[in-house]
């Protein structure tokens, strides 16, 4: 084995579309010492039986993007690598069937047209122009995508592979990846052939990544599906069609009825997402296989019929062809659908870019973001919905499995604000869920804690069917508004499960968190919000401190925000500091409104009128517990931290206590209203890594005048050449319906911005909108309008304060 590499920078396990791309990538990125590990011939996973559908469509922005970049790449790769590729950009007609795909149609169209793409929607009129061949009389529109289309999975492995090789990175097939070690800095990969010594390890062994990743004492969250397409033999009207226009098709996606259909030479190939899905390797009888290089599972038609009868019904021309070979495959889930790309949690120098379940159409874009992570330790777009950290360890394997079916029986399903999905459910609870439930509460999973979203009353509508619509006025609506009503005139009490806390200890912690975030840290027996920035000023995160003592601090963050806040403070802890992950021992109530003092004062032993933005020792009902004078809702109130086991007491003196006060329980629904109001913003929502502090305009939040902390030279380098885009809060004219997440912000025709939340408030009984919007706009009474399911709204910028309460007398009181 002379020309065995014995060390390298990066080792790459797994030759997939994926694996090569990463290789590609990092050598693009100037990673040329680097080694890319195959088991078996290139392709041998998933890859090679793959359908190759090559869409740009997607729900989530950062997948788009990942999406956008893979078609955009794909279309240059073979000139620029010489590996001439199938590609065939046919574009795609997406089908809706109702009223409300056709909104998430207009939406998607949205935001495609801000990332350059030139989307459209086409009437049902229309659709028969671009597929003469279609039944179209049960349909709302279609959703064109020019972009669209399939490429072969293989010859796309070699080309990316190609282009590494050229730029000087090794593959080495038929050499699997048997165990890895680490050694001081270095982890030592052994293989059949040698060891590797390296400074990084990627996991991309697609539906591997499990088994691979025990050797870094993880357990990647995920699970395998089997999926099928069957092809279809010549259709003679298809072959004339094709040769008298000189082109293929457009693909087909039937999302309502969940399949595509694509034209293959001159025949179709037919792929469904079945309900009725199986999952594999799931049981004893079924173990996972120590090789599974170029299989398939059998055929398994009987689970397909409905579909390939609905299909026939839609393109009536599909009857007349001759099944020929079915394809049915592994494809590996995550319990969210998405891959895991990014940092491995809590292992040094290792990363992931396994699990995808669309990764011939993500490859090139899951190569520039690992690339990305590897050598800057950070990505250009912001990639939390596919990073690693998303999922925090307690998800166990019957989760994995439930909610990867449910996911693959619902891969084209819309995913609506108010709709929770009901799958796998109640795996964490609050100590006092049952109570809430009494009370009527209908639940989201946040990291898998179960959280009230609403309380409904008597006779509401609490079914799943009912929060599957776009419009703001669901069955919640009148429900949260008097959520939000008790808040502001008597008193709300949230029962908030899952927070993330760390306690942060050792000689001179606090000026080391000094170091780490933008401001002021707070003195002793205070609390404030602390902002993460990385070394480009873009915001990382957010959290709560609480100063306990002189070196003694408490961190809270988000729910899921957990494996992802541990890991950076981890990442920058210094020798003699000590964090300590203390989320699953505490409970938390927000209680708020301008009764909240007259409830504690008649079970709490504290001292209530200590100012905003301090904590201190409480007691209730005989159990201790910490007040916080905080509150996320803008009113006058107390977080109130509890051990696990003392919360039920607690709960039960406090809601004792608020009967005479009109104290109401309440959920996350109107917590997202009444902190839109106060201009509040959500983690990965409003911040993200997609803006910078200065652009999020959190600078009240910067103290310029500390020495160092990170971000802070690209943040006065920002600061000095002007910032282009700032936060905005907007009040939106809106009909029926609140703006989704990067709904656009339009002026004179232009882009001018988006928003990153729109909710009702209630108190303020209007349309809100948080977003970014082009700097010099970014003043008060700015007439603009606001892309709704693509109708533009008209919408004023507001003063750069919040709507409710803008001197904060209320929450001081
Ligand atoms: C029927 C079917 C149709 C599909 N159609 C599409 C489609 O149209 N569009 C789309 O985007 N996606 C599609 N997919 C999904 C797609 O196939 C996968 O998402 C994609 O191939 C994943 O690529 P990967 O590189 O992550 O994984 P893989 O292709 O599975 O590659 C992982 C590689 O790692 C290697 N490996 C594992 N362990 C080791 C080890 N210890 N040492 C060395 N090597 C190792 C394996 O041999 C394998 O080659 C389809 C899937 C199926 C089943």
């Amino acid at each position: 084995m002379a020309d065995f590499p014995t060390t390298a920078r990066v080792v790459i396990i797994g030759g997939g579309a994926v694996g090569a791309s990463a290789l590609y990538h990092l050598a693009k990125a100037g990673w040329s010492d680097c080694v890319l590990l195959e088991k078996n011939e290139l392709t041998a996973g998933s890859t090679w039986h793959a359908a190759g559908n090559v869409p740009t469509f997607s729900s989530s922005w950062s997948i788009m993007n990942m999406q956008r970049y893979s078609a955009q790449l794909y279309r240059g790769l073979g000139a620029e690598v010489d590996y001439p590729m199938n590609y065939h950009v046919t574009g795609s007609v997406r089908l809706a069937h109702t009223a409300e795909r056709l909104q998430e149609f207009k939406r998607v169209v949205g935001m495609g047209r801000y990332q350059g793409m030139d989307l459209d929607i086409l009437s049902p009129e229309d659709i028969r122009t671009r597929y003469p061949f279609l039944e179209t009389h049960d349909l709302t529109g279609a959703l064109y995508d020019p972009y669209d289309g399939d490429i072969d999975p293989a010859q796309l492995t070699q080309a990316l592979a190609k282009g590494a090789r050229s730029m000087g990175a090794r593959i080495e097939r038929f050499c699997p990846a048997t165990g890895v070690r680490r050694e001081g800095e270095e982890w030592v990969v052994s293989t059949p052939k040698g060891e590797i010594r390296c400074e990084i390890v990627v996991n991309a062994a697609g539906y591997y990544a499990r088994e691979v990743s025990k050797w870094f004492g993880r357990d990647v969250p995920m699970m395998v599906m089997s999926h099928q397409y069957m092809l279809f033999d010549t259709i003679s009207e298809i072959e004339s069609w094709s040769k008298e226009v000189g082109h293929k098709l457009p693909l087909l996606r039937d999302v309502d009825s969940s399949y595509y259909l694509r034209q293959e030479k001159y025949g179709f190939n037919l792929g469904p997402y079945e309900r009725n899905c199986k999952a594999h390797w799931v049981t004893k009888d079924d173990p996972f296989p120590e090789d599974f290089s170029f299989q398939l599972f059998p055929d398994d038609l009987e689970r397909l019929e409905w579909y390939i009868a609905d299909a026939m019904a839609r393109v009536p021309l599909l009857e007349k062809a001759a099944l020929t070979k079915v394809i049915n495959g592994p494809i590996p889930y995550t319990p969210d659908g998405n891959p895991l790309i990014g940092p491995m949690p809590g292992v040094p120098n290792a990363f992931e870019a396994c699990v995808f379940t669309f990764g011939i159409c993500q490859a090139g874009g899951a190569g520039k973001v690992l690339a990305e992570w590897v050598t800057e330790g950070a990505t250009e777009w912001d990639m939390w919905s596919c990073d690693p950290r998303r999922f925090t360890g307690w998800e166990d394997r019957d989760y994995c499995v439930q909610k990867g079916m449910e996911v693959y029986g619902h891969e084209y399903a819309i995913h609506f604000p108010h709709h929770a999905w009901p799958v796998a459910r109640d795996r964490r609870l609050s100590p006092v869920h049952a109570q809430t439930r009494a009370l009527g509460a209908q639940f989201g999973a946040y990291n898998g804690w179960e959280r009230a979203l609403w309380y409904a009353r008597p006779g509401d509508d609490t079914s799943e069917q009912g929060t599957q619509t776009w419009r703001r006025d669901g069955p919640w609506f009148g429900a949260v508004a008097e959520e939000c009503a008790a808040v502001r005139d008597a008193a709300g009490i949230l029962d908030l499960p899952g927070f993330s806390r760390f306690r942060l200890t050792g000689p001179g912690a606090a000026e080391w968190l000094s170091r780490q975030i933008s401001g002021k840290v707070p003195s002793v027996g205070r609390l404030g919000l602390a902002y993460f920035a990385d070394d480009k000023g873009r915001i990382v995160t957010e959290m709560s401190v609480a100063r306990l003592a002189e070196d003694e601090l408490w961190l809270i963050t988000a729910a899921t925000a957990q494996a992802h806040d541990r890991e950076w403070l981890e990442r920058h802890l210094e020798p003699g500091l000590s964090l300590t992950d203390e989320s699953a021992d505490w409970a938390t109530q927000i209680l708020t409104g301008p009764n909240a003092r007259a409830i504690l004062a008649e079970v709490a032993e504290a001292d209530l009128s200590r100012p905003w933005l301090t904590w201190q020792k409480a007691v209730i009902a005989g159990a201790d517990c910490l007040l916080m004078r905080v509150s996320f809702a803008g009113e006058l109130g107390w977080e109130i931290h509890s051990r696990n086991a003392d919360t039920p007491r607690i709960w039960e003196a406090v809601m004792a206590a608020g009967e005479g006060h009109g104290l109401k329980p309440f959920g996350m629904f109107a917590l997202n209203s009444l902190r839109v109001e106060k201009g509040y913003r959500a983690w990965k929502g409003d911040l993200s890594t997609d803006y910078t502090l200065l652009q999020g305009g959190l600078e009240r939040f910067i103290d310029w005048s500390k020495p160092a902390f990170r971000g802070k030279a690209a943040l006065e380098a920002e600061k000095q050449a002007g910032v282009t885009k700032r936060f905005a809060t907007l009040v939106i004219e809106t009909g029926d319906f609140d703006p989704p997440y990067m709904s656009t912000i339009w002026q004179d025709g232009q882009v001018v911005g988006e928003l990153t939340s729109g909710y009702w408030g209630h108190r303020v009984g209007a349309c809100i909108g948080l977003g970014m919007i082009r700097a010099d706009l970014a003043v008060p009474g700015t007439e603009v309008e606001v892309e709704v399911f693509g109708e533009r709204l008209k919408a004023r910028v507001q003063k750069d304060e919040p709507l409710w309460d803008p001197a904060n007398a209320r929450i001081r009181a």
